[in-house]
């Protein structure tokens, strides 16, 4: 029961209290590194950090940009409800390791790692009045015993200062696993599978949403989350994931 969950329990109690006598590790290697939140320089190169240009709606990296705000092709054809989206890192072989790690319960410290790179770029968190994590359904939740948006989204708040509101958004349905379906079945899969808490509507009408989960690859997940937000009154929704994968 709960094994993902015991897991992380452990280790952010012995994290907490061993932390002044273990030097920072690199997360992905594991070799000791000078400063916190850092790659060792062996790792640094080989992780892909998105930086401009970027699509501003979805937050794919761009081969070359005209205008320093642009729209990749893709969201100008079929526009996401959500205003703008940002990735820290590329999803490639190299990085999958952190997300994998991290998602799996045998790194969730690394939630503290990640809040720390979203927050690079602070001015992309300026108009964010509330933080609401992509909810898991119940069933995965009780599987692995906590939910990896929600961790991201509470140190994300933490170190932000903006409120995190977990409870506002509800998994009603499971869902297969999105890898390998085209983009009309990932579509199909996740439509009607979210529901906004009722209770909670005066928490978040008329404000900006930051969505958060750890990863956005079709994005068709952070896609039904901000519609469903937004016809329930928010004013706004922004996206912040971990990394980004090709679709
Ligand atoms: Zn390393
Ligand atoms: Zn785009």
């Amino acid at each position: 029961m709960l094994v993902g969950g015991v897991k992380a329990l452990i280790q952010s109690f012995f994290r907490h209290f061993l932390k002044p006598l273990i030097p920072p590790l690199c997360p992905l290697c594991h070799i000791p590194v000078e400063q916190d939140y850092t790659l060792c320089a062996t790792c640094w190169p080989v992780v892909e950090f998105i930086s401009a240009p970027f699509c501003d709606q979805c937050g794919q990296p761009l081969e070359c940009a005209m205008a320093p705000t642009i729209i990749c092709g893709r969201c100008l054809t079929d526009p996401f409800p959500f205003k703008a989206a940002r990735a820290v890192f590329r999803y490639t072989p190299a990085s999958s390791p952190l997300i994998l790690n991290f998602k799996h319960g045998d790194m969730t410290y690394l939630a503290d790692f990640f809040a720390h790179w979203m927050l690079r770029d602070r001015g992309y968190f300026k108009d964010v009045d509330l933080i609401v994590p992509v909810p898991l359904h119940w069933t995965r939740l009780l599987k692995r015993g906590f939910n990896q948006a929600a961790l991201l989204g509470k140190r994300l708040s933490l170190q932000s200062g903006i409120p995190h509101a977990p409870g506002i958004l509800k998994r009603l349905k499971e869902t297969p696993s999105q890898g390998g379906l085209s983009k009309k079945e990932r579509a199909r899969n996740v439509k009607k599978v979210f529901h906004v808490n009722p209770s909670m509507k005066s928490h978040f009408q008329g404000k900006t949403i930051l969505l958060v989960d750890d990863v956005m690859a079709s994005g068709a997940t952070l896609r039904f989350c901000a519609e469903n937000l937004l016809k329930a009154g928010a004013k706004a929704v922004k996206v912040q994931v971990v990394c980004r994968s090709k679709v």
